[in-house]
């Protein structure tokens, strides 16, 4: 990857990682993985996750790598799909696995034999209960968890019903096989797991082979171990399942690799929800347009909106890592996508709703063509030649009717300066029989070319932008807002309510813009910033040269740098 952030933050996991190479802990090895279960989308939160196991994989090169492993342990909502488009997400996002693309479902035949070892330790035991003698046995956090009737029994007797399990000989439910750990443990994760369930359900990878399935909390250390991942790096919901993480790894004999767990702060952001299974309801329920639609905050979504995986690492490289719960605000994010754009976009003129303005001074039939740099802040990315003539369009709202002390713009009598061309003075508002404002008749003074003063009139305040009305291109603009009108949805919704509720519905905004010409040709992808309105992006799934369709990345205007 060629632009990582050149000098990430410390902070207690990169720490911890330090001591170990320091002190020659698998010999001074950095292995991570980024382990997603392939039951929907990525989201924003995930690339926090993929920036730092990626990102300490290449911080700690050569002596490193990262694994990208889909724990693929429940067929029932797994899909192929989901696999390709997380691959497609890591990849944008500029990290490679190189040869370590991993399935959890691929150490199914292993994981069997390591459960197969723990019931013969006596350390596993197949429990016959009901799911809701289990649940009531489980006993509470006051209360100690009250022994299966099963939990005595032989390993050889385990070891036929657990062969039993795997050849289909049960129906769903039946039975599961339990570790054999501690009932009265403080710890409810450790008071005898289920490490299988019978599951009759056809698997993406390995069809019907398996009707029983491991569990996520015993497949995941044990592919860990197998894969000799390093440190094995998760969010602080896990923390508790850390205990029989390393139960695992203590008691399963023969493992290649001796992993450790350490949890941190997922991300939160407001005005969003970051939850597969919440993100795949508003999907289910055409609330949006899919994974992909631009106002989703799956990594799709900020794809096709426009954001730049430079901007995504910048923004997790600036929240960085705690061990405490935080809230962060979409503003920093949309700042990070600002400050990445400003550099990479190239500046157009859109007018997205326009008034027409004629300069009756200018000659009829006359196109001139102004020279203008693509982007200020690349000088490389060249320049293109604007039309200019008679009849123009600007934006309806860089025009008022009254004048006002705080308004520099257009007004009638009054004299605003187009951008890069000259000052115009408005001498006629022409309206329809509604009364409403259809053209603008002004006199352009050429004296005020290149930057030139109007002279023996006051000082001019505005300047506008426009585009040449013969010459402009009709492109459709989707002006897209925050998905939610309530900065915590969820917690808005409150226990039992319905964060769906919260839906912005003026979150996307259809409009048919008037562009200066190069936009007609906009390939799929391309960035613009239409000067004074806006970031844009050519949709990607939609937009084609000749017919473009362009989405808001994020507005121009940046209250997170004001409010620093
Ligand atoms: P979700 O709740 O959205 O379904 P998940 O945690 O179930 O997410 P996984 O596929 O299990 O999704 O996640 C893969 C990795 O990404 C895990 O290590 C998980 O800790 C991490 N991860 C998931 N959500 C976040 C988040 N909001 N911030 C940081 N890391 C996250
Ligand atoms: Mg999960």
């Amino acid at each position: 990857m060629s632009d990582a952030p050149a000098a990430p933050h410390r902070d207690f996991i990169r720490e911890l990682i330090d001591a170990d190479v320091a002190a020659q802990r698998n010999e001074g090895w950095v292995i991570t993985r980024f382990p997603p279960e392939p039951n929907g989308y990525l989201h924003i939160g995930h690339a926090k996750s993929i920036c730092l196991n990626f990102g300490l994989a290449l911080e700690h090169a050569p002596k490193s790598r990262c694994h990208l492993r889909f724990d693929d342990t429940n067929p029932t909502k797994e899909e192929v799909e989901y696999v390709e488009s997380i691959q497609t997400d890591v990849q944008w996002l500029g990290f490679s696995w190189g040869k370590h693309l991993h399935y959890a479902s691929d150490y199914f035949e292993t994981l069997y034999g390591y459960a197969q070892q723990l019931i013969s330790k006596g350390l596993a035991y197949v429990d016959e209960q009901s799911p809701e003698e289990m649940r009531a046995n489980r006993g509470s956090l006051t209360a100690p968890g009250i022994p299966s009737p099963c939990r005595e029994r032989s390993a050889a007797e385990n070891q036929a019903l657990f062969a039993e399990m795997r050849a289909g000989k049960f129906k769903e439910g039946a039975c599961v096989l339990r570790a054999k750990i501690d009932m009265a443990s403080p710890n409810m994760n450790l008071r005898d797991p289920v490490l299988y369930r019978i599951l009759h359900a056809h698997h993406h990878r390995t069809g019907d082979a398996w009707c029983i399935y491991p569990m996520y909390d015993f497949a995941h250390p044990l592919s860990d171990a197998l894969e000799q991942i390093t440190h094995s790096l998760c969010t602080l919901e896990f923390e508790h399942h850390r205990p029989l993480y390393e139960w695992l790894i203590e008691h399963v004999d023969g493992l290649p690799g001796h992993p450790y767990q350490r949890e941190f702060a997922r991300l939160n952001l407001t005005y969003t929800v970051l939850s597969k299974r919440k993100l795949l309801e508003l999907v289910k329920d055409g609330l949006v347009t899919g994974w992909d639609d631009p106002r989703m905050p799956t990594i799709s979504g900020i794809r096709r909106r426009g954001y730049t995986p430079a901007a995504v690492r910048q923004f997790c490289e600036t929240v960085g890592l705690t061990k405490f719960p935080s809230l962060t605000e979409l503003a920093l994010l949309e700042h990070c996508v600002r400050e990445d754009l400003n550099r990479v976009a190239n500046r157009v003129y859109v007018v997205l709703r326009p008034i027409k303005v004629v300069l009756t001074n200018y000659p009829e039939g006359q196109v001139e063509f102004i020279e203008l740099t693509n982007n200020p802040e690349n000088l490389e990315a060249g320049k293109r030649s604007v039309p200019l003539s008679r009849e123009l369009y600007i934006e309806a709202d860089d025009f008022r009717e009254e004048a006002a002390a705080d308004f520099f713009r257009l007004v009638p009598g009054g004299e605003v300066r187009l951008k890069y061309a000259f000052c115009i003075i408005c001498q006629e508002v022409v309206k329809d029989a509604a009364g409403q404002v259809v053209e603008l008749h002004c006199t352009y003074d050429e004296a005020t070319r290149h930057g030139a003063k109007p002279v023996g009139r006051p000082k001019v305040k505005g300047t506008i932008h426009w585009v040449s009305a013969a010459q402009a291109a009709d492109v459709e603009v989707r002006l897209y807002d925050k998905l939610f009108t309530e900065p915590q949805p969820e917690e808005a919704a409150g226990e039992g309510g319905d964060f769906r509720q919260f839906v912005n519905p003026a979150s996307m905004e259809v409009l048919t813009a008037k562009a200066e010409p190069s936009v007609q040709h906009a390939l799929p992808g391309a960035l613009y910033q239409f000067e004074r309105v806006g970031y844009f992006c050519a949709d990607t799934k939609e937009s084609k040269p000749g017919a473009p369709i362009l989405n808001r990345t994020v507005a121009l205007k940046d209250s997170f740098a004001k409010g620093k």
